[in-house]
């Protein structure tokens, strides 16, 4: 007999397990099931980074003449693994006609929107009694080698500024005096100080905890095979741990999203865009504040008494294959940009799959309006700082109580 419950998500990383989370606090009935453990996907050894203030998108004027440049270099903090895949030219002939510079504004903002909403709902969460996560919102630093990339950053502080942000350009020597462990040869850099971070790992399993202490029903190791379907409603799900049914199904799935809705027909532009991160002991000489490296593309993070680098990203299909390259391209920037840090043993080297839509929104949405089914991934580069709104968005689509945001922008249907 198969196990049925109102709710029914795919996926136990941070999407799955917000959305479980807000399902549960209304009192709905919900199943999660994970293949793996909760947390085990791309979840895991992010940056941690919740930062509404640095929201431009990956599709931007001038990228693609960059992503050639840096298409040459293995040491680049972007490569396209070349593979003959209708879906990657279609994703990216869709990321090209997102290039325009009134796209990439308006991806921006909305960006920005779901980030804030977010950021807001974790301070919330942060609250929680004996749910630890390491939230601290001191704000983020972005370090430049060039003075093009700095004055790069400073037109974002523009757009920025517009939408009611703040941040501050440095020099040099201002720059130094907040992050002394930074080279002296940097051209300056900028403060966000609204921006926080967390321990990813730490508040997805947290989270997923209160949810089961809510009522939430958590399947590990339970993969689920085949999803047969009714028009675009879910009648039976096949795990290899039994049969479940529901009168919705949210797809939760991250990079692994495309398959399990073949069969309708629908076109979900997900790529898989793998990145690195290397945990150390943090060093003594390196603060609260994360700091971007900037050209480098590598974030550094405190996150309690560790120290983590991650950044580069790669499309290069479901391939979860380490790039040692890769990850000591990583190393050397941090080395370029904090020469005098002691980097101890690594505690973890660690990759990951963002799961990537060419317009860098997510997919938030029942495809077709059609009951039954909601799809909650692609959220790229920001699946930490807008896990917590989508789980409550999806909610709210369940329980039929309007949205806090308008939804349209995220459609699954703009891809049609
Ligand atoms: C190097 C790096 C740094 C990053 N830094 C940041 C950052 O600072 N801030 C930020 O906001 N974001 C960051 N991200 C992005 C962020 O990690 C992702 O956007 C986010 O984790 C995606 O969450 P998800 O729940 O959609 O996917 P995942 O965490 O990948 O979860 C999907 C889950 O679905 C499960 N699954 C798949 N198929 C099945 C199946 N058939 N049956 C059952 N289970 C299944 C998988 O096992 C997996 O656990 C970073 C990513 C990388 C790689």
């Amino acid at each position: 007999m198969a196990e049925h419950s109102d709710v029914l998500i795919v996926g136990g990383g941070v999407i799955g397990v917000c959305t479980a989370y807000s399902l549960a606090e209304r009192g709905i009935g919900v199943r999660l099931l994970e293949r793996d453990q909760i947390c085990s996907g791309c979840s895991h050894g992010n940056a941690g980074w919740l930062f509404p203030s640095h929201s431009m998108p990956l599709p931007a004027p001038g990228v693609i003449r960059q992503a050639f440049d840096w298409l040459t270099d293995p040491k680049s903090p972007f490569y396209i693994k070349p593979r003959p895949s209708l879906e990657l030219v279609h994703w990216l002939w869709r990321f090209w006609t997102a290039c325009d510079r009134a796209t990439m504004l308006e991806s921006y903002r909305l960006r920005r929107e779901l980030s804030l909403a977010s950021l807001e709902r974790y301070a919330k969460l942060a609250a929680l009694p004996g749910l630890e996560f390491g939230f601290a919102q001191r704000g983020l630093f972005l370090a430049f080698h060039t003075r093009a990339g700095l004055a790069a950053a400073v037109e974002e502080l523009a757009i920025l500024a517009e939408l009611g942000g703040r941040g501050q350009k440095l020099g040099p020597e201002e720059l130094r005096d907040r992050v002394p462990a930074l080279s002296p040869k940097l051209a300056g850099g900028i403060h966000l100080p609204d921006d926080a971070h967390i321990t990813p790992g730490d508040f997805v399993r947290g989270l997923a905890e209160e949810a089961r202490r809510r009522g939430a029903a958590l399947h590990t190791e339970t993969e689920v095979l085949e999803i047969e379907w009714r028009r675009a409603h879910p009648t039976r799900v096949t795990t290899s741990r039994g049969e479940f049914t529901c009168e919705d199904l949210v797809l939760a799935t991250g990079a692994w999203s495309t398959r399990l809705v073949r069969p309708l027909r629908l076109r979900l532009p997900v790529q898989p865009a793998k990145g690195y991160s290397i945990t150390v002991p943090r060093p003594e000489a390196f603060g609260e504040i994360p700091v971007m490296l900037g050209e480098a593309k590598v974030g550094v993070t405190p996150m309690g008494s560790n120290l983590r680098m991650a950044g580069t990203l790669e499309l290069a299909g479901l391939d979860l294959s380490v790039s040692m390259q890769r990850v000591r391209a990583i190393e050397r920037a941090t080395r370029t940009y904090l020469p005098d840090l002691s980097l101890g043993e690594q505690v973890e080297i660690w990759r990951g799959l963002r799961p990537l839509t060419p317009d860098d929104l997510p997919i938030i949405g029942r495809p077709g309006g059609t009951r039954g089914l909601i799809i909650a991934t692609g959220h790229g580069m920001k699946g930490m700082a807008q896990g917590p709104i989508t789980g409550e968005l999806v909610a709210q689509l369940v329980s039929d109580e309007p949205t806090s945001l308008d939804l349209r922008p995220f459609s699954p249907d703009r891809f049609a």
